[in-house]
């Protein structure tokens, strides 16, 4: 079975503009979303572009703020406070890698915690590992309704993730750890990661190295979860981190790359912006 997040964010995103097309009436307004872009990153401009168009499709108001890659961290850090200022404005998203002569940690933490739709705010990176109410961030979010929606059973199975980063890996695990898996996390340490890999019954991949998972590392009817967004060295196609051609056939359950992992971390995104939205109206 191949999991089509492509598909599965379109339902979503579909339910969602029927549901913010009611805010109007009953709340004076729609969920505005603020994106932040310093540079010109090829990579980054179609992320922001892709989450503007998202927002289009479900009725969501985006404001995109490009700025030039000389922007200094002042500079954005007074955008920033602006913005958390707006009382109009409902979510905002720094999008990443910021140029390095900016502080990224110090540019997150300063995103007032109730609009940071990213879920990357330390207070619901904390509140994330304690089971408290958070914005949950859009990828492993997107990630756990994916394995929902193709029915699978994840209490009590191995869960392997592949790669610790604060974005995907280490808050996937969580998740999968909330969802009652039993979760081991491997990472460019780890010793014999094949041995490793061949243990999972859900096996998620986020590491950032085209087709670096291969068939061998992969047990029969194991569930695939390919986070990763490369180009393929020879083709110079987007691939994921797995090798899905040789690894479909064995995957009980695997998501493709491009129109897997990707479109739900936007549909989610989405979410966040009317869960942010919401919680102001209460
Ligand atoms: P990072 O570079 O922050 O982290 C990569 C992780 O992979 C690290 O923990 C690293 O280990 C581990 N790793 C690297 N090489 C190996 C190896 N040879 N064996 C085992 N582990 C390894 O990446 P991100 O988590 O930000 O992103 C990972 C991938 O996912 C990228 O391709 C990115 O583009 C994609 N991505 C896709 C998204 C989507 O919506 N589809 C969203 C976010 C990311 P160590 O900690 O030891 O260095």
């Amino acid at each position: 079975m191949i999991i089509s997040g492509k598909e599965l964010s379109a339902r979503l995103k579909a339910d969602m503009a029927a549901e913010v097309a009611t805010f109007p009436a009953k709340y004076g307004r729609v969920p505005h979303l603020a994106v932040i872009l310093v540079g010109d990153d090829p990579g980054s401009v179609s992320y922001v572009t892709g989450k503007a168009k998202a927002s289009a499709e479900v009725g969501i108001r985006n404001t995109t703020l490009r700025k030039p890659a000389e922007t200094t961290e002042a500079e954005l850090l007074e955008i920033i406070a602006r913005l958390n200022a707006d009382a109009e404005v409902d979510g905002i998203l720094v999008q990443l890698p910021l140029p390095k002569h900016i502080n990224e940690e110090r540019v997150i933490a300063a995103i007032d915690k109730t609009k940071d739709v990213d879920g990357f705010h330390p207070l619901n990176v904390a509140a994330l590992w304690q089971k408290q109410p958070c914005t949950l961030p859009c990828t492993p979010k997107g990630i756990i309704k994916m394995l929902k929606a193709a029915g699978v059973e994840i209490a009590g199975r191995e869960a392997v993730v592949v790669g610790r980063s604060n974005i995907v890996g280490l808050p996937v695990a969580k998740l999968l750890l909330d969802e009652n898996a039993t979760v081991t996390v491997a990472h460019s340490r780890t010793r014999d990661l094949g041995a490793v890999t061949r243990r999972a019954g859900i096996l998620v991949v986020a590491i950032g190295r085209p087709k670096f998972v291969t068939a061998d590392m992969v047990s029969e009817g194991a569930v695939v979860i390919d986070v990763g967004v490369n180009r393929d060295p020879a083709t110079g196609k987007l691939c994921g981190d797995v090798d899905y051609a040789a690894i479909e056939p064995k995957a009980s359950v695997i998501t493709p790359v491009p129109g897997g992992v990707g479109p739900m971390t936007i549909c989610c995104l989405m979410e966040n912006t009317i869960e942010c939205f919401l919680k102001k109206q209460q």
